[in-house]
């Protein structure tokens, strides 16, 4: 039994059993076994230290728009980042933002502030530690080009202030994909502009996006791009469009886009991903790259007793 009294006193809550679906754009999956609402960087190193001695793997959730969860839930410590790790702070024409903001806010934060850079990222249903971790990009901007340092925890609960040029980087990438640390926070470098000009290029992509994407749940392009090509062209031309398993669905709009039409299961989409990653194998010797990450891997036996004691 796992024993949750050395968290009491931090800046978080706890809760078991934790449904994820509603947590996800694809509204899937099963429930955390302890699920935690972490509001400052101290909460966020006492958590990660204790999950670490507990032998627990400590899951950071963003806004849900990249990941898949299993649907037999995940046995870890869920966490999303509230509060002080979800503000937007100016000190022009810096931005400080906390992994747990998203990058709407921080674009409407630094619009009101009159300082340009973030429209063409306002649009991606993303937490600003989230994008950071993948390099999020759109339209022509990565949000590595406008990062000036980040702060990470590492597992460990070691607190670190990294320039983000020690960061290797590139597209839909970062090292911090291949590695543990949580992002606590940005911070990044923007322009003065006048709220006209800001507020026309937010428009601009606001229509743009509403024609480009799917309704229905989604979590955007599942697969990523391989070099020189474009993953959605290669699935339109395989004839992927609508072909469909239980509820997951190949948008008729974007062929790289997976919609839950209703009831899909991770297995759907896995088994949909699977199918649409070797019709583009063997039409075009291309193995597809998934940019959608499958928590699959943090499932264990979840047919045992609960292994967590209820939070107090
Ligand atoms: C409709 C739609 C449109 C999209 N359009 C775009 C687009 O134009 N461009 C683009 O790049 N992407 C796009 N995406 C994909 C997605 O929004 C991005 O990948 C986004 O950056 C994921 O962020 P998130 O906060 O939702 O992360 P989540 O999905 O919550 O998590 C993704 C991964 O990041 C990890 N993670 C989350 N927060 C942190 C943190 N603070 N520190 C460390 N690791 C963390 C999670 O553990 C998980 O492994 C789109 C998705 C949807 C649904």
């Amino acid at each position: 039994m796992t024993d949750t009294s050395p968290l009491s006193g931090l800046r978080l809550r706890l809760r078991l059993e934790e449904p994820l679906a509603p947590r996800t754009t694809w509204r899937i999956g099963g429930a955390a076994r302890l699920f935690a609402e972490v509001e400052d960087v101290n909460a966020l190193a006492g958590l990660l230290r204790w999950a670490a001695d507990e032998g627990l793997p400590a899951i950071p959730l963003g806004k849900g728009s990249n990941v898949l969860v299993p649907d037999e839930g995940l046995e870890a410590v869920v966490f999303v980042m509230v509060g002080e790790l979800a503000a937007v702070t100016i000190e022009a024409p810096l931005v400080r933002a906390g992994g747990g903001a998203s990058l709407m806010s921080l674009a409407v934060t630094a619009r009101n502030a009159g300082l340009t850079g973030t429209e063409n990222l306002s649009g991606i249903p993303s937490s600003v530690g989230g994008a950071v971790r993948i390099n999020a990009g759109a339209y022509g901007t990565e949000i590595f080009d406008l990062l000036e340092e980040v702060t990470v925890v590492s597992r460990a609960g070691e607190v670190r202030v990294v320039a983000t040029g020690a960061i290797s980087h590139g597209y839909r990438w970062s090292a911090l994909c291949d590695g543990d640390d949580v992002v606590a926070a940005a911070t990044l470098r923007l322009r003065v502009a006048g709220r006209e000009e800001i507020d026309a290029r937010l428009a601009e992509v606001r229509e743009k996006r509403k024609k480009a994407l799917p309704a229905g749940p989604n979590a955007g392009s599942v697969f990523k791009n391989p070099p020189g090509d474009h993953a959605g062209r290669l699935l339109e031309a395989c004839g992927l469009k609508g072909l469909r398993v239980g509820g997951a669905e190949v948008s008729g709009r974007h062929a790289n886009v997976i919609v839950n039409v209703g009831g899909a299961t991770a297995a759907d989409v896995r088994e949909l991903m699977a199918r649409m990653r070797e019709a583009v194998r063997d039409g075009f010797g291309i193995d597809l790259v998934p940019e959608v990450e499958d928590l699959g891997r943090f499932v264990t036996n979840r047919g045992g007793s609960p292994s967590v004691e209820s939070p107090r």
